[in-house]
């Protein structure tokens, strides 16, 4: 264990022991010399016995000699290094400010900054030690903030804005810090002897809270608008159609598909809900990838008939065995192959095929990729295409029956598997939508490598 370094106020223990019996009887000469008189003066003028003052003498000789006392001089070099200590942290003050996980500056009552630890000087490029705060923090706000806590004696918070270069949220914590003895418990403080600013970024934080209200905000608006369309239904069923056969039968199939629409939109919103449930938990079954394709491929097959498309598959002989969630993995396949019909049914051919990838280190990977030669998606879109909701273009998308959710369930589902989605598409020609997935462990829970 480290020895810890002495409290500022504590005189240091080899300054209590240096000074010799003869330095203690110097620095006492004259208090020794006016007891001396003071003696010599009872003996002569008061009659008090020789031995008697012979005897106070000595005693005084000896408490001067051996009990310690602080000497003017050692006093002077005790404040001066008191003066130091409040001006410059120590070392524990240092240590546990470098301990901390977020940027923290020590600055002194005049807005000096006095020490920064690692993750300061890591984003805050060029900030020096007694150099003002001001130089590296210029946050008008944070600066007033830190001006208040200067003059109050009290802890503040604040959050601020960055919009250079990128949107970013800080909160900051200013705290007073007292050394002891300085007068920080009095009833009127004095100037802090050094002030904490400890600063954190909330802009993750407030991504995620905007995420989540952005999509209730977005499920209601989703979910409102069938609901208001079936209000409407009901209304005119119950008033001006009330006896019009022919408008009733037309209603009744819109409402159906309205009623659809919103079941679509729920069972999607609940999906997404489950896999985010279970998003730490890898998938512990072995699979067959080759077969589930196949199954969902058939499975869409009266869909791409009625679209007038043809699915072609390209899949491996052997089975192609995976960690994973079949169901999971079945809803992975069915999005994309169904969007790839939806979307890109103007090509007449979907190619579905999987195949061996050797990833980065050997590790083995299969890689499905559903390819349809239809109008494809504009470069702009591509990065957003698994967000919630998000859709190149609302009235096709719920033409064909569309959630916006479905890619966001894709995302999902493969970041539980540790898998990968990569969309290639140029504007009329087409979209491949590539899905590669880690191969099954071995022995060591390591993918399986290639064999040469
Ligand atoms: P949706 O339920 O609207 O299909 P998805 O999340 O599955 O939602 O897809 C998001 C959007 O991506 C779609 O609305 C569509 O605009 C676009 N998209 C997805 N797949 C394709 C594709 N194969 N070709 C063209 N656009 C596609």
């Amino acid at each position: 264990m480290t020895q810890p370094p002495p409290s500022p106020i504590e005189e240091p223990a080899e300054d209590r022991q240096a000074a010799s019996p003869l330095t203690r009887l110097g620095e006492a000469r004259w208090i020794l010399l006016f007891a001396f008189a003071a003696i010599t003066g009872a003996v002569v003028l008061h009659e008090v016995p020789l031995t008697t003052g012979l005897l106070v003498m000595a005693a005084m000789v000896v408490v001067t000699c051996f009990v310690p006392r602080k000497s003017s001089s050692r006093r002077v070099k005790l404040n001066a290094q008191r003066e130091i200590r409040r001006m410059w942290p120590g070392t524990g003050m240092k240590v546990t400010v470098d301990a901390l996980p977020t940027p923290c500056f020590v600055a002194d009552g005049r807005g000096i900054t006095r020490y920064v630890n690692k993750q300061a000087l890591s984003i805050y490029e060029g900030v020096k030690p007694g150099d003002p705060l001001s130089f590296s923090l210029r946050a008008p706000s944070l600066l007033e903030a830190f001006d208040r806590v200067c003059a109050t004696g009290e802890a503040e918070k604040i959050s601020w804005i960055e919009k250079v270069p990128t949107e970013t949220w800080y909160e900051a914590h200013i705290s007073p810090i007292y050394m002891p003895g300085s007068g920080g418990q009095e009833k009127v403080p004095k100037l802090p002897d050094f002030i904490l600013v400890v600063i954190q970024d909330l802009t993750e934080n407030r991504r995620l809270e905007r995420m989540r209200t952005d999509f209730v905000a977005n499920a209601s608006h989703e979910l409102r608008t069938p609901l208001a369309s079936l209000t409407g239904f009901i209304e005119t069923l119950q008033g001006p159609a009330r006896n019009d056969p022919d408008a009733r039968d037309r209603f009744l199939s819109i409402m159906l598909d309205q009623a659809g629409r919103m079941r679509r939109l729920i069972d999607d919103i609940l999906s997404l809900s489950r896999i985010e449930l279970k998003a730490h938990v890898r998938p512990a079954n072995e699979v067959d990838l080759s077969e589930i394709v196949r199954h969902t491929a058939d499975a869409l097959s009266p869909l791409a008939s009625d679209m007038g498309v043809e699915i072609r598959l390209q899949l491996p002989e052997t089975p192609v065995r995976i960690k994973g969630d079949r169901d999971e993995l079945i809803q992975v396949t069915e999005n994309l192959i169904e969007n790839a019909l939806k979307y890109g049914h103007d090509g007449k051919f979907v190619d579905v095929g999987l195949s061996k990838q050797s990833a980065p280190q050997d590790a083995l990977s299969w890689q499905l990729s559903v390819r349809d030669y239809g109008e494809g998606i504009p470069r702009e879109h591509l990065p957003r295409l698994t967000e919630r909701f998000y859709r190149v273009d609302v009235e096709s998308s719920r033409a064909m029956k569309g959630t916006g959710l479905g890619l966001a369930i894709v995302k999902h589902i493969l970041t539980r598997h540790r898998g990968r989605l990569e969309v290639e598409s140029e504007p009329g020609q087409g979209a491949t939508f590539k899905v590669s997935l880690p191969a099954t462990e071995n022995a060591e829970g390591l993918p399986e490598k290639i064999s040469a």
